[in-house]
């Protein structure tokens, strides 16, 4: 087996103080892939403190000198990326293909942030008054903590860190436990691009631990939180006493809606590529279809035909389209929420259970529901899970009342090529992101976050770069 998968603190790599480890699982055989560092409070305390010390240097530096570093990290990235990938399949179960799109997607976002970070300009303000002068400074944030799930292990930390070392931030960055091995690798490539020791850390452990220490600890001016609402609720809560920084990037339970006069055909075929990418398993991927009666029996059918097609099988694997679900924990929960769905009468047209044709890994079938009561589990929990429930309408303000009857407001999809219907479902959904007959729409120079209890902040875009940034007002009265 592969050495321990380690920590970086303040430029050293390291093991837990008191070594304990876990063992990374690959979801596609149930086996231990390689032990990993486990860490609690002490050595997250070190790694803030140690981003502390390396801050005023760090924000001292041009923002060209730290674009340089920057860009070197997604250059690295992308010379790594088939490593890495291979790595991030290993431990969190996706395709290859998807994989390495999450890398470049990654590396992509790195660039983008080196150069937006030579754009955190002030502004000079007219004043009321003569002989006054106003104008505002962008201020990096300080220590920021990062906090991520296990979806996208190596995306979802540089929507955090890129913006934060460009804003002339340090960081903490803590991945899920269970897949810190991609992220191990895009530190090696932030070392070797030649970020100063102490900039960003990397630390793996106890997530109640690791996250006390975060809200306790004064010098974390910032904590960017990407996982569940109800973690993200209570960080929130624990921000409360030193009223520090928070971005949240929470749950979803995203509308995909299809107007008549879009093709059922072709939608279901984008439908399902949106929906079953990385089995259901990401925040802003649709979970529930709405269709317009007019076209409902095509789509259904094509949607069907489409999903049963999938192939299944180990990431690594050619030709694979689906791996297994991240974890057991997971997979029980999507049972559960077919169980629930058929006992209150729905209908499974495809899937519907764990793939006899594996002896091990989280596999379970692309699954197709119809006949749904409105209170049924899959439609008021959200269900992270390889389920497509398949709902009808017959008008546009039904539509959005149903889509916007949810606590979440992440992303929606509509489909149509009708101007006006785009336009208003663009006004009339609440959803931080709105796909417009795109089904895969994250990308870095526009802005990623959500409404309503899907979080606080926006992510990517000029946006995720004022969130490391506070505006000072500096006025200047003159001499007479
Ligand atoms: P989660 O349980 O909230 O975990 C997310 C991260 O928080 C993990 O690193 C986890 O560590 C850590 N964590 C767990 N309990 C914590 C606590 N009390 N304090 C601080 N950190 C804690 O979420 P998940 O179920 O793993 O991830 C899926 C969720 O993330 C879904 O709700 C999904 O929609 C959301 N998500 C949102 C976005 C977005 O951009 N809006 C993107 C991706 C995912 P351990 O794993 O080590 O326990």
């Amino acid at each position: 087996m592969a050495a321990i998968g380690q920590m970086l603190i303040g430029g050293q790599w390291c093991n837990a103080d008191d070594s304990r480890t876990l063992g990374v699982i690959n979801p596609a055989t149930e086996e231990v892939i390689q032990e990993v560092a486990y860490a609690g409070r002490a050595e997250t305390r070190r790694a803030i403190e140690v981003a502390q010390k390396a801050m005023p240097d760090w924000m001292k530096k041009t923002s060209w000198e730290r674009a340089r570093i920057l860009k070197k990290t997604a250059d690295l990235m992308r010379e790594r990326c088939e490593a890495i990938a291979r790595i991030l399949t290993l431990e969190q179960g996706k395709p290859l293909a998807e994989a390495r799109a999450e890398i470049l997607h990654s590396a992509d976002t790195y660039e983008w942030f080196a150069e937006e970070g030579k754009r955190a300009y002030g502004q000079i303000i007219p004043p009321a008054v003569p002989g006054k002068r106003h104008l505002t400074l962008k201020h990096p944030v300080g220590v920021v903590a990062s906090i991520s799930p296990w979806n996208f292990p190596v995306t979802l930390q540089a929507r955090k860190i890129a913006p934060a070392l460009a804003a002339g931030c340090t960081v903490v960055a803590r991945p899920a436990s269970q897949t810190p091995l991609s992220l191990i690798e895009v530190f090696k490539c932030l070392v070797d691009a030649g970020l100063p020791p102490g900039v960003a850390n990397l630390v793996i452990g106890s997530a109640d631990e690791m996250a006390a220490e975060f809200l306790e600890n004064k010098a974390v001016r910032k904590i960017s939180f990407t996982g569940s609402t109800e973690v993200g609720k209570q960080l929130m809560r624990g921000c409360a006493d030193q009223v520090k920084r928070i971005s949240l990037e929470l749950g979803g339970h995203a509308p995909l809606i299809v107007f008549p006069d879009a093709d059922p055909e072709a939608v279901a075929n984008l439908a399902v590529i949106g929906k079953f990418r990385n089995n259901g398993q990401v925040c802003i991927c649709p979970s529930r279809f709405y269709v317009h009666r007019d076209v409902h029996k095509e789509f259904t059918e094509a949607a069907v035909e489409r999903a049963r097609k999938l192939k299944l099988g180990n990431g690594l694997d050619d030709g694979v389209e689906i791996g297994p679900m991240f974890e057991e924990k997971a997979l029980a929960k999507t049972l559960g929420l077919i169980d629930d769905a058929k006992s209150r009468g729905a209908k499974v047209l495809a899937g519907g259970q764990r793939s006899s044709k594996f002896d091990r890994g989280y596999f379970f079938e692309p699954t197709v529901v119809t006949d749904l009561p409105s209170d049924c589990r899959i439609l008021t929990e959200e269900p992270f899970a390889p389920i497509m429930p398949l709902l009808d309408f017959n008008n546009i303000d039904d539509v959005i009342a149903q889509a916007n009857n949810t606590p979440y407001g992440l992303a929606a999809y509509v489909f149509t090529n009708d101007l006006t219907t785009a336009w208003k479902m663009s006004e009339g959904l609440e959803a931080g992101i709105l796909c417009i007959n795109d089904p895969i729409p994250a990308t870095p120079q526009c802005p990623f976050g959500g409404m309503k209890e899907s979080g606080l902040g926006r992510e990517l875009a000029h946006e995720g770069l004022e969130a490391y940034l506070e505006t000072k007002f500096v006025s200047i009265k003159l001499k007479e």
